[in-house]
């Protein structure tokens, strides 16, 4: 047993998508998994990057950036929570991708420090896909628009979409939220717009991964099943 069995978790994670892949004839190099580290200290993330994992998802920038500063170069960050814009010219050069735009003015702010730090920075758009009240995200009729505005912007690159899918005890709750999102992403795609790939598709947490995994999620955000429950309930989080 590892020091917090976080290499116990990573691995009975990563067989359960590979056993939701297999099923619905996937590649399991298709999805890749996302250790949501926010509130953990960094000596369970490097537990974590010991045990081979290289992606790590932070919704905070402030803690993002004292664990950058602290673990190896390689890691890729992955900013997934909701994103001021003051706060925008800290991480845009040290973000592998931004999971949580959901405004023409965040992307423009993006773009503006990106352009300063000479960098082109990957974002996907955040799609409040059930119309949740409490959740940031644009809606469903608007992202369409909205991705084709974010397109002409110099410096950022949309790679495709992302939900926070409602906090639910069975995760087959959310198949129609994330058969949906998908469904938007394919059209999305269809409309070949220049400087958009739509390749990525964030979807799918502790309670729901093997759903959005069968739907077509090509990134999973896991946070409690690998280094279990968090202590501190943070402002904005989703329960
Ligand atoms: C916290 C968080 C997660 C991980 O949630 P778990 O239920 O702990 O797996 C995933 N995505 C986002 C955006 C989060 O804020």
């Amino acid at each position: 047993m590892s020091e917090f069995g976080i290499r116990e978790n990573i691995a009975a994670v990563q067989e359960i998508i590979r056993a939701a892949c297999d099923k619905a004839g996937r590649d399991q190099s298709e999805v890749t998994l996302i250790a949501v580290s926010k509130t953990k200290p960094v000596e369970m993330l490097r537990e974590a990057y010991d045990a081979g994992c290289r992606d790590f998802g932070e919704n905070k920038v402030q803690e993002l950036l004292d664990k950058y500063g602290q673990l190896p170069e390689d890691i890729r960050w992955h900013m997934i929570g909701h994103l001021q814009r003051n706060k925008v010219k800290y991480i845009v050069d040290k973000v592998f991708l931004i999971h949580s735009v959901d405004s023409l003015r965040l992307a423009e702010e993006i773009s503006k420090e990106a352009l300063k730090k000479n960098v082109t920075v990957n974002i996907l758009v955040e799609v409040n896909v059930a119309g949740e009240e409490t959740k940031f995200g644009t809606t469903c009729a608007e992202v369409r628009q909205l991705v084709r505005d974010i397109a002409q912007l110099p410096n950022v690159c949309i790679k495709g979409l992302m939900t926070i899918a409602p906090f639910v005890e069975n995760g087959e709750k959310n198949r129609q939220y994330f058969r949906n999102l998908k469904k938007i992403l394919v059209d999305i795609m269809q409309e070949n717009i220049d400087n958009v790939s739509m390749e990525t598709l964030s979807m799918g947490m502790s309670g729901d991964y093997p759903v959005a995994v069968s739907e077509g999620a090509t990134c999973v955000r896991v946070g409690t099943a690998i280094f279990g429950v968090r202590q501190i309930v943070q402002k904005g989080e989703e329960c």
